[in-house]
């Protein structure tokens, strides 16, 4: 289905992005990994060409404009378009607001949120060349919608993507360039078989979330036969912002 597609996935290294890399792989995109980890994206460059798959890490630093235009430029000169942009790369903040110095904010605003928007403004002035127009696919978070304490700064990154999402939307649709988020819930990158019985249950669906989870609705978006969904945000969290959560 992805075979002629390009994808570009930001924070590809590991975690989710890892996850929505080895996805497209397994379709026959050919895949380019951003990530700030040289070592994390060398590994995965390396598994991606043992699969067969046409692949290139390009060391990126998401917060930086010029990191941002030399990978969509480095793409282009490599596989001569893009098609699919997956705005993954994200850091997380957890400090009180009475502590938050304006740098830490800074540096989680310019990682999950001006990245978002930068890499879009890049990788569709070249989409929009493309006979198909191409996607856009960014990875918000159900803390857009619901909070535990000191996670301002991450929460209002989530919550900028979603409007983030809307806007650039209704921008480059004349361009047939589809802009679409999803919140993930916990999905779990780390040792999946460690985690607890109460730490499945708790979910409607009765599991924790894994990074396939989300590479699926990736697919789903980036489809050309889906171009008629856009400007829209899907929450991938196994039920948990459906529960009531009076405490008695
Ligand atoms: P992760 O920490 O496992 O991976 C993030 C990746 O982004 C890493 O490879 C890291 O090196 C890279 N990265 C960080 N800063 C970067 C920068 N400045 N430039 C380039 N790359 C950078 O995270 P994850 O859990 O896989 O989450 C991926 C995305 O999904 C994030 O945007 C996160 O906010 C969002 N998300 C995750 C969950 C979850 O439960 N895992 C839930 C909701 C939303």
């Amino acid at each position: 289905m992805f075979h002629d597609s390009v994808v570009v996935i930001t924070g590809g290294a590991q975690g989710i992005g890892r996850g929505v890399a080895l996805a497209y792989a397994k379709s026959g995109a050919k895949v380019v990994i951003a990530d700030i980890d040289l070592a994390k994206g060398k590994q995965l460059e390396s598994e991606l060409q043992a699969m067969g798959c046409s692949r290139l890490f390009i060391q990126t630093d998401v917060s930086k404009e010029q990191d941002i235009v030399s990978l969509m430029q480095q793409t282009v000169n490599h596989f001569g378009t893009i098609n699919i942009l997956i705005n993954n790369a994200g850091t997380f903040q957890y400090t009180s607001p009475y502590d938050l110095s304006m740098e830490d904010w800074n540096h989680v605003i310019q990682t999950n949120l001006s990245s978002v928007f930068f890499c879009s403004r890049e990788a569709a002035k070249i989409m929009r060349d493309n006979e198909n127009g191409g996607s856009i696919v960014s990875m918000a978070s159900t803390r857009a919608f619901m909070s535990e304490p000191f996670t301002e700064a991450y929460a209002t990154t989530k919550g900028g993507i979603v409007a983030l999402t809307h806007a650039l939307a209704r921008s480059l649709g004349p361009d047939r360039i589809t802009v679409n988020c999803i919140s993930p819930g916990w999905i779990e990158t780390g040792d999946y078989e460690g985690l607890l019985t109460i730490d499945h249950a708790q979910h409607l669906s009765g599991r924790v979330g894994k990074p396939a989870d989300i590479a699926q609705a990736c697919l789903y978006f980036t489809n050309p036969d889906n171009n008629f969904v856009t400007g829209t945000n899907l929450t991938i969290d196994g039920g948990m912002t459906k529960k009531m959560m009076y405490e008695d």
